[in-house]
């Protein structure tokens, strides 16, 4: 195969079949049209991945396809939103680079019933995938990064630190390394962040470049602090599980500030509080007045120097 539009269409547009009932005019033309239904707002996201930065050189290309299209659902995740469509565009060094990116990316499509509503493939001297999502969510209701309000619980919802866990194992040779399906396999917890806006709760970012350096961003967003209480961080079956294997100091750090955790934090107000721990999910703090996050142990507060991940370095 080596015509654009052959492995365009046998590679993507045939695989991933499945229109959107308000998708007016579909994958195949310049552009795609799409209807908004009554009483839904359009929620738009898009990201790029690219080999070496985002994903080890050595990680199969199916995983960093299926990567690629999870990431951005977790960002409709944050937004409380529900998807429908993305757009991608997938740049491939070969044939086999761009066969092996396809199959991860159509096998996440049909698993969330994700229309393909265009895209671009582009052959490249690196490997990388752009993906761009589309959700929709009740008008006025996504959650947001400037929505928390003094007097809520900040709360937790998924894993920390064990992505970067599973990613320093298969780098360190590992790769059989019991955390490694955490780093290769994204759940992106739009489910979830559906049931959070239905709760009510307004404020959520998901997490992606580690804990405390997303945390600020809500703290920024939002004009107010957060207090992380330390004993809520280690009492969390992330930071259990990672302890045995790599000990408190590593498997802290890990939490605090590993990347690509796809996890969701928000606030809430306390009387969300009970029906949040139905829901799984775990308190680390509180609100408080200031700008960023401060951590306390046995509520005093320490000092704690991590950085997250930056992909700009
Ligand atoms: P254009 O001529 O407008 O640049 P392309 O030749 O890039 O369009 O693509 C032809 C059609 O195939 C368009 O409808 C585009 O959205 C779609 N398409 C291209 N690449 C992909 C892909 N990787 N996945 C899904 N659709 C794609
Ligand atoms: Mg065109």
């Amino acid at each position: 195969m080596n015509h654009e539009f052959d492995a365009i269409r046998t590679l993507f547009q045939q695989r991933v079949p499945f229109k959107q009932s308000f998708t007016s005019i579909a994958n195949g033309d310049d552009a795609s049209v799409h209807c908004i239904p009554q009483g839904m707002e359009l929620v738009i996201s898009t990201d790029a991945a690219v080999a070496g930065i985002h994903w080890p050189l050595d990680t199969p290309l199916h995983i960093a396809g299926a990567r690629a299209v999870h990431a951005s659902l977790s960002d409709l995740a944050a937004m409380g939103a529900k998807p429908a469509w993305i757009w991608l565009s997938v740049l491939a060094e070969n044939n086999d680079a761009l066969i092996a990116m396809s199959h991860g990316i159509v096998e996440s499509c049909l698993t969330h019933h994700i229309e393909l509503a265009g895209g671009d493939t582009v052959r490249s001297p690196n490997n990388a995938i752009n993906v761009t999502v589309g959700g929709l969510v009740p008008k006025g209701s996504a959650m947001t990064r400037t929505s928390a309000q003094q007097g809520d619980e900040v709360w937790l919802l998924g894993d920390l630190g064990l992505s970067t866990a599973g990613l320093k194992q298969w780098q360190s040779g590992d790769i059989n390394g019991k955390f490694v399906p955490h780093f290769q396999t994204i759940q992106p917890l739009y489910p979830q962040g559906i049931t959070l806006r239905e709760m009510g709760i307004q404020s959520c970012l998901d997490i992606s470049d580690g804990l405390l350096q997303d945390a600020n961003h809500l703290c920024h967003g939002s004009d107010l602090g957060f207090s992380i209480e330390l004993t809520n961080i280690q009492s969390l079956d992330s930071y259990q599980q990672l302890l045995p294997h790599f000990g408190a100091e590593e498997s802290l750090n890990m939490v605090l500030a590993g990347g690509e955790d796809y996890a969701l934090l928000f606030t809430a107000n306390p009387s969300l509080h009970n029906q949040l721990e139905v829901l799984g999910a775990h308190k680390l703090g509180h609100c408080i007045k200031g700008h960023h996050v401060q951590l306390t142990h046995d509520d005093q507060v320490i000092d704690y120097d991590v950085k997250g991940f930056d992909h700009f370095a």
